[in-house]
């Protein structure tokens, strides 16, 4: 067998290992043997893409490309390991940026070192393939560095609304459209430096031009963006593992973005085309009458006579890394014979399912944590919810107030139940800077302070419920 048969052998094996990643991680259940499928397949790619290039270049070459993988490796490692669940979500985003960059890199490549024998049409294909590769890399570029200053507040969250920003985006892409055309008719590098321009401005554009609340589909737009930049790469090196793998994480991030778009009742389109259609009001400030506090003593006795709990998590969960004294909490309260169960909003958190890794890690069983469309209708018959770091998700401003800029995203019906405690440290608003009516509600109290302590607190007023209290002296005869 030829290296150049096995390599494409190794090839399959590795696009099949990656479908098997993919299905992997569909599923909590799953997730950890899809990150080992993933791992392997990785491991395979790259070891037939060193030995496919091993035969064309010299030992010097290959002695580079060791050098930047053991790089690449450990600083990967390394991130990995220090990284906490908060800042997952900007881990992610600037990764995609280094994707878009290097594809935008591997275009420009293809510009400056064209192959001799290529001539006709095949030629005018190739520098086709050079001009749509930049343009998707530099806007996944730009788009991913203005995700990552967002996600970790290096800048304000809030829509970036230029005057006239949907004739700025439309007419970007008449541009890379017109450009196309004269490059591939005559190339040169003005075109292309033209085209670069106009791609990193248009990423930035959109990504800034949205809002808080649908950041979420941003980030999954990001990866899909990543995976057709690294297609179109696959293209221009002529490598069928580089198009596979680039389509299957395009398409992937593609129809997860139109999942979330379901699930906050957004535009697909309008969210692409940099927030079309986003209400323009501006966001209520200021508190909106008086609040109720209440302490984890009281919270303890609440919980201790409840019949029927529900659990919703939020950021604020993540941040506090509340999810081991929260598991106990319910653990707990089940075996004191309460239903406890967790309602969990598609968007909780900073991460499509963020919420289910942290209770998965604290052991909370699967068939305890429901989605918002299966808990909505409920929390009526709830005695006591506890909203734990949560905030926009259960704002009740998205269903009975249009003006409100995140108007028509669904949210969990907290306020239905009977009693609602809200952990948080202020009265500050959510991620998406929208005050929360929730928190003046007739039936809801405020529990201030970080939540784990606030949780172990309540843990302990469990224990004091249940230890008898010393007959005093003096007081039996
Ligand atoms: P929010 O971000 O709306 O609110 C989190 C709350 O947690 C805040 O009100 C904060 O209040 C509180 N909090 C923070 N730290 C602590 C702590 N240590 N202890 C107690 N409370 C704390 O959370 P949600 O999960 O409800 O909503 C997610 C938001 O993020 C949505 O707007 C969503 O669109 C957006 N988003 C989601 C992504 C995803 O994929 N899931 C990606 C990007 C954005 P305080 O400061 O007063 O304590």
């Amino acid at each position: 067998m030829t290296t150049d048969t096995a390599a494409q052998a190794a090839y399959v094996v590795a696009a099949l290992l990656f479908i098997l990643s993919l299905a992997g991680l569909s599923q909590h259940k799953t997730s950890r043997s899809g990150v080992v499928w993933g791992i392997a397949g990785m491991v395979v790619a790259l070891a037939a893409t060193v030995g496919l290039a091993s035969r064309s270049i010299t030992t010097t070459g290959l002695v580079l490309i060791a050098v930047a993988t053991a790089a690449g490796a450990g600083i990967g490692l390394w991130r990995a390991r220090v990284v906490e669940m908060t800042g997952m979500p900007e881990l992610i985003a600037i990764m995609h940026s280094l994707v878009g960059l290097a594809a935008a890199f591997v275009g420009w490549n293809g510009y400056l070192d064209v192959d001799a024998e290529l001539s006709g049409s095949l030629l005018a294909i190739h520098h086709a393939e050079v001009f749509i590769g930049v343009f998707i890399g530099a806007v996944t570029f730009t788009g991913s560095v203005v995700a990552y200053l967002k996600l970790s507040a290096r800048i304000n969250s809030r829509p970036l609304t230029l005057p006239g920003k949907h004739v700025l985006n439309i007419g970007a892409l008449v541009a890379f459209v017109g450009l196309t055309a004269a490059f591939v008719a005559r190339p040169g590098m003005g075109l292309l430096i033209a085209v670069t321009v106009i791609a990193l401005a248009l990423g930035a554009h959109l990504v800034a031009s949205i809002g808080g609340g649908d950041m979420p589909v941003v980030v999954s737009m990001l990866n899909s963006y990543s995976g057709w930049a690294a297609a179109a790469s696959g293209f221009l090196l002529a490598n069928n593992l580089l198009i596979v793998t680039g389509a299957l994480v395009g398409s992937s991030g593609a129809y997860l973005s139109y999942i979330m778009c379901k699930a906050m009742n957004r535009s697909f389109i309008s969210v692409i085309a940099g927030g079309f259609g986003t209400p323009a009001a501006a966001a209520e400030e200021g508190e909106q009458g008086e609040h109720r506090e209440i302490n984890a003593e009281e919270t303890a006795e609440l919980l201790g006579n409840a019949t029927s709990v529900i659990i919703t998590p939020g950021y604020g969960m993540a941040v506090a890394q509340a999810q081991y004294p929260v598991a106990e909490l319910a653990r707990k309260l089940r075996e004191r014979g309460v239903e406890v169960r967790f309602g969990i909003h598609p968007v909780a958190g900073r991460l499509p399912g963020h919420m289910n890794v942290l209770l998965a890690e604290a052991n909370v069983p699967y068939d305890i944590v429901l989605e918002m469309d299966e808990i909505n209708d409920d929390f009526a018959a709830t005695s006591v919810v506890l909203v734990i770091g949560a905030n926009d998700t259960v704002n009740p401003a998205a269903t009975d107030n249009p003006t409100s800029p995140i108007a028509g995203m669904p949210v969990l019906h907290v306020w239905e139940s009977s009693n609602v405690i809200v952990f948080k440290r202020s009265m500050a608003a959510g991620y998406a800077g929208v005050q929360n009516p929730l928190f003046f509600r007739e039936n809801t109290q405020m529990l201030f302070g970080d939540a784990k302590q606030r949780v172990e607190d309540i843990l302990r007023g469990l224990d004091a419920l249940d230890t008898p209290v010393p007959a005093m002296a003096g007081t039996s005869r």
